[in-house]
């Protein structure tokens, strides 16, 4: 009657064993999932920041071009001084200098001018960037929403999932011994969720120790719990006769 009652009872532990290892799996891919999300968020980050870096070299070029207009207005004041100049002055020699200078500051103000063009088309360039940039970001951020809406949905799906193994369990845990149960427990808890465990091929399917015939014997005659020597799991034997 007591071996019976053993059989039966191993029975329910391999059954709660089934239902335990889902919920350990669950519990640990719930606990991934706001890694999974910050890492989600950071590689968005690290796009904004590269926008960012593109805005910075835009204004950059901006104080760049104000520069150089700067600079070249300066030279344009110079010209129009020195012509007005020109007619003043009173001997070939003067004039011939001055003319030069003229002709100097102009050639001067034409290289400054290219700069310029030069400036200018690099901010062209740099508005269509930004331009493709912002609309990959937006279409990066809806991306990065649905992620965390999916992954968000996937935790209420554990929830609830992990709400019917609770059930599914009470079902099972009343009709255990309770000093059982609580050894069960204790191993659940100690063997990161895997408590009972199958010998198959003489060997304990949880650490693969070599199970010796005498091991064996003692299992298959259900008068008490056969621990794996290595483990510490309980050891049945699947497939036996009831
Ligand atoms: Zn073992």
């Amino acid at each position: 009657m007591l071996t019976q009652n053993l059989k039966a009872q191993i029975r329910s532990l391999v059954e709660l064993q089934t239902i335990d290892s889902e919920i350990y799996a669950l519990r640990y891919e719930k606990e991934s999932k706001p890694k999974e999300i910050s890492l989600l968020e950071a590689a968005f980050e690290e796009k904004k920041q590269s926008l960012s870096s593109i805005e910075k070299e835009s204004l950059d070029l901006q104080k760049k071009r104000k520069d150089i207009e700067l600079e070249l207005g300066g030279k344009e004041e110079s010209i129009k001084k020195l012509q007005t100049q020109l007619y003043q002055l009173k001997t070939n020699k003067e004039y011939q200098t001055m003319l030069k200078e003229i002709g100097d500051t102009k050639a001067d103000a034409s290289v400054i001018e290219d700069k310029a063009i030069q400036v200018l088309e690099q901010i062209d360039k740099i508005k269509i960037e930004i331009e493709k940039e912002k609309q990959n970001l937006q279409g990066e951020e809806k991306l990065l929403n649905e992620q965390k809406q999916n992954i968000e949905n996937r935790i209420k799906g554990i929830d609830d999932r992990m709400a019917q193994l609770e059930v599914q369990r009470k079902q099972i845990t009343p009709g255990l011994d309770p000093k059982i149960l609580a050894q069960y427990e204790r191993i659940l808890f100690n063997r990161d969720g895997l408590a009972i465990v199958n010998v198959n091929n003489d060997s304990c399917q949880g650490c693969n120790l070599h199970v010796p015939p005498q091991v064996i014997n003692l299992i298959k005659m259900y008068e008490r719990i056969v621990i794996c020597e290595a483990c510490n799991r309980i050891l049945y034997i699947e497939n036996e006769p009831r």
